[in-house]
């Protein structure tokens, strides 16, 4: 314990690569091996899933890749000075560590942690923190990147932020799950703090997690909820939070169909991904009268042209279960060809690069709703957009999260709780808001929803920059 946090502060043209504001290249894909997600824990009633099976291909670019990507073009289409891209490119603070942990072999293990704090400009850092066995310091980077933009596109007071272990929560017992969650924290913690960076629950980490984590803050800070979010509703979490991505998924889904012509109760949709956003989506989508004609996680697919039952779903799968052996309606179908279902909403809600270069041309949906972040390469999207399929991006689509996050903050900064209905309500405002400011932007530009929002986030965050006189 105690051990001092490494930092290396990147500026100018560091970490992220030349920092040119050049013509941006689609980064080149080939087939990645399996990835298996993972999930944790008795709070969180999200569906999890907890075992490793062969999962569908996904795109070699790395996320990283994706999200400069989209930088780049539209830095270029605001014309950014390069200096101003060359900042806003690089991280403006990366802390890796070790987390050192005895594990029930009777060993001490090493994994890596790290948290990556992209830029503050519009207020602190904030952003979820991973534990799953492929994170490393690129992908947090490029997650970190996504926040910025993120927190702006939803006008949130926050700059975006990162974290991340490499290990596999599904192989740990809770004690040693909790062991990873406090060390880790013991090495972050003088970077963190509620007016400094705000971390939250993402891929592998839950509600239980975040308690470990404001429990070992506290020990050093005193008792300060508001240092992390996503928290347990018997430790100050907010009513909402955790079916907050979900939601948020399903409220941009309602302001987008109209857009394709499409009545939400005649929807049929398909979630790649049913942990806490897809289970989220899918079963509030139901609520809506829709259809959920094929699901996937890392087990396996299953499909039915009647319908699957989100709810029992669900349930089955927070029973310990998995969709491989859900015995409810549905077929079992090879889990690459999830993508070829015809429907007319796929929501990806996995991982990133699920949706790429040797899959995009086979999907059949009117509508992308992407949960997940950076799901879509580059190449795929522009093949998606070639096909006229409308695609809600993750910068607008999955920041419910954030959303709610943020009024969990604000709560717990007030020591006042907001009921459901409240949070919900004041969710869709903001959601309903950031859908059509992006949508008049895209229509502005003549162009897809995602370099426009990309451009409104970028533009607010260089606006907040050179307010402050930081650039
Ligand atoms: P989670 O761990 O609860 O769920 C991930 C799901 O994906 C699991 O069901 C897992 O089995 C499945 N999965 C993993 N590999 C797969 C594969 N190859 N094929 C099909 N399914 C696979 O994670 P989550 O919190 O639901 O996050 C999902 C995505 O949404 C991530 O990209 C995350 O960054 C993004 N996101 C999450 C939040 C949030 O509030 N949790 C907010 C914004 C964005």
């Amino acid at each position: 314990m105690g051990e001092e946090a490494t930092e290396q502060r990147t500026d100018g043209d560091g970490a992220a690569g030349d920092g040119a504001a050049g013509e941006p290249a689609v980064p080149q894909e080939g087939d990645a091996g399996p990835h298996a997600g993972a999930g944790h824990g008795e709070p969180d009633k999200s569906a999890k899933k907890t075992e490793d099976a062969p999962a569908p291909s996904r795109a070699e670019v790395s996320n990283y890749e994706i999200v400069e990507h989209w930088f780049g073009v539209a830095a270029e289409r605001l014309d950014l000075p390069d200096d101003v891209a060359a900042v806003l490119r690089s991280s403006y603070r990366e802390v890796q560590v070790q987390v050192p942990v005895k594990l029930g072999d009777g060993k001490v293990h090493v994994f890596s942690g790290y948290r990556v704090q992209h830029n503050g400009a519009r207020g602190p850092y904030k952003g979820g923190i991973r534990f799953h066995p492929e994170v490393d310091l690129d992908e947090v980077r490029a997650l970190a990147e996504l926040m910025t933009w993120k927190t702006a596109i939803v006008s949130l007071p926050y700059g975006g932020a990162k974290g991340g272990v490499n290990v596999d929560p599904s192989k740990l017992e809770p004690h040693e799950l909790q062991a990873v969650a406090r060390s880790f924290m013991d090495k972050i913690e003088k970077v963190l703090g509620p007016t400094r960076d705000i971390p939250a629950p993402d891929v592998g980490t839950n509600a239980q997690v975040m308690a470990w984590l404001m429990d070992e803050y506290g020990k050093l800070h005193g008792h300060t909820p508001a240092c992390v979010t996503g928290k347990p509703i018997a430790l100050e979490g907010s009513y909402g939070r955790e079916a907050a991505t979900g939601r948020g998924v399903v409220q941009v889904f309602r302001e987008a169909a109209p857009r394709v012509e499409l009545d939400p109760a005649e929807a049929r949709f398909v979630v790649q991904g049913f942990g806490n956003v897809g289970s989220w989506a899918a079963r509030l989508m139901q609520e809506l009268g829709a259809t959920m004609v094929g699901v996937s996680d890392a087990t396996g697919a299953i499909a039915s042209e009647g319908g699957i039952d989100a709810e029992k779903l669900a349930e089955h799968v927070y029973a310990g279960g998995s969709v491989s052996d859900f015995d409810g309606s549905g077929e079992q179908m090879d889990a690459d060809d999830l993508v070829a279902l015809e429907c007319d909403v796929f929501i990806p809600a996995a991982l990133g690069g699920m949706i790429h270069r040797d899959n995009a041309d086979r999907m059949r949906c009117r509508m992308m709703v992407e949960g997940a972040n950076s799901p879509t390469t580059p190449t795929a999207d522009s093949i998606l957009n070639d096909k006229g399929v409308l695609i809600v991006p993750d910068v607008l689509a999955n920041a419910g999260g954030v959303v709610v996050s943020y009024f969990e903050w604000v709560q717990n900064l007030q020591h006042f709780r907001w009921d459901e209905d409240d949070v919900n309500e004041r969710l869709r405002e903001i959601m309903g808001r950031a859908f059509q400011e992006v949508a008049d932007r895209a229509e502005q530009n003549g162009s897809p929803m995602r370099p426009a929002a990309y451009e409104l986030g970028i533009e607010r965050v260089v606006e907040a920059a050179s307010t402050r006189g930081y650039i």
